[in-house]
């Protein structure tokens, strides 16, 4: 039986997974198998330059930086698993975690699995996935497919700002789709796309259909005012959705408290959820600050508060 099960693998869950090595416990770390659905590693996989992490004068690229995440965590014995977590039982103790067929015990989980890029949900964006659609400017914006081409990106947060700019070094013109005429977004990302030549900003817009054919995928978006009513086509091969992200909570439906949108919810300042000896960090737990360093500290919380509560059953 495991002492300690961490279901995640971004900041959260890599800290989490330090901070209980550290403690002894040897953490068995449910990393996730890349599908459709899941990066091990978590948003930072997507992430080019990280900026605003402390400790990296230069900046560090997410990936880099999710690397030497890891590599801490193993170094204090942190056991990393890359399989994806199905199903939990957390009715009884041990709790009971499972992949597929195969089900593991433990005295305690930690839950940091994050949080997913979101889509409009228009039938256009599903027939036209990977085939210009995508979330992930970081992932997909260098291919040849948007090279030297206009595309466009919904949103008006830091994720479409970033999204836009990394772009520019491929695209020969980004198109911002924002539903109102001021950003989300921070003033440093926003006057910094603002500023850029290839940046074309269409406030007041929304996207009602991506256009493509099944030949070419992507061609354009239509899209229109939504104080005028009038309806616009934008030449485009590429269509970026940057509208946020939704917690990947499906799996606790029903067993662990959450609010409307589906963040786990935890005592105020800890860690803990309505589950004795089931903590949350990141993302999951974070409708707020969503940051790689907010992750962090609460992976370092959720550690903690775990670590206490298994002392205390252990008098
Ligand atoms: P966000 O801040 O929630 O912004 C989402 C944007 O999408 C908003 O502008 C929103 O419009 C728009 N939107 C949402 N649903 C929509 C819909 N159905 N139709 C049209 N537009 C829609 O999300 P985010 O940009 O992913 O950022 C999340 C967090 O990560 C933030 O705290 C952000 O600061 C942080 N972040 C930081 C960096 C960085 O510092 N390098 C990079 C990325 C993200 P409204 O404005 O009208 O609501």
């Amino acid at each position: 039986m495991e002492k300690v099960v961490i279901i995640g693998s971004g900041p959260a869950a890599y800290t989490a997974a330090l901070y209980t090595g550290r403690a002894n416990l040897a953490p068995l770390v449910f990393e996730g198998e890349l599908s459709k659905d899941i990066l091990p590693g978590g948003q930072l996989m997507t992430t080019t330059e990280v900026e605003n992490f402390p400790g990296f004068p230069e900046g560090v690229t997410g990936p880099e930086m999710m690397e030497l995440f890891k590599k801490q965590a193993e170094r204090f014995g942190a056991k990393m698993l890359p399989r994806t977590v199905t199903a939990v039982d957390f009715s009884r103790t041990p709790f009971t975690v499972a992949s597929g067929h195969e089900t593991w015990q433990s005295e305690s989980v930690i839950i940091a699995t994050g949080a997913t890029a979101k889509y409009l949900g228009l039938e256009s964006e599903e027939r036209f996935m990977n085939r210009g659609v995508s979330a992930c400017a970081t992932c997909d914006g260098a291919l040849p497919r948007f090279r030297g081409k206009p595309v466009v990106v919904v949103g008006g947060g830091d994720s479409a700002m970033e999204e836009s700019l990394f772009l520019t070094n491929f695209a020969s013109r980004v198109h911002v789709i924002h539903r109102r005429d001021k950003l989300r977004a921070s003033k440093i990302m926003g006057d910094r796309a603002m500023a850029h030549e290839k940046i074309i900003i269409e406030w007041n817009s929304v996207v009602e259909e991506v256009l493509g054919d099944d030949a070419s995928g992507v061609t354009g978006v239509r899209i229109q005012d939504v104080h005028s009513g009038a309806v616009r086509e934008l030449e485009a091969a590429g269509y970026f959705s940057a509208i946020g992200h939704k917690p990947n909570t499906e799996l606790f439906r029903g067993v662990l408290d959450m609010d409307e949108v589906g963040y786990l919810r935890v005592e105020p300042g800890a860690s803990r959820t309505n589950i004795e000896g089931v903590f949350a960090a990141g993302d999951v737990a974070d409708p707020v600050y969503r940051q790689a360093i907010t992750a962090a500290g609460s992976g370092c919380k959720a550690a903690l508060d775990c670590s206490r509560w298994l002392e205390a059953q252990h008098g």
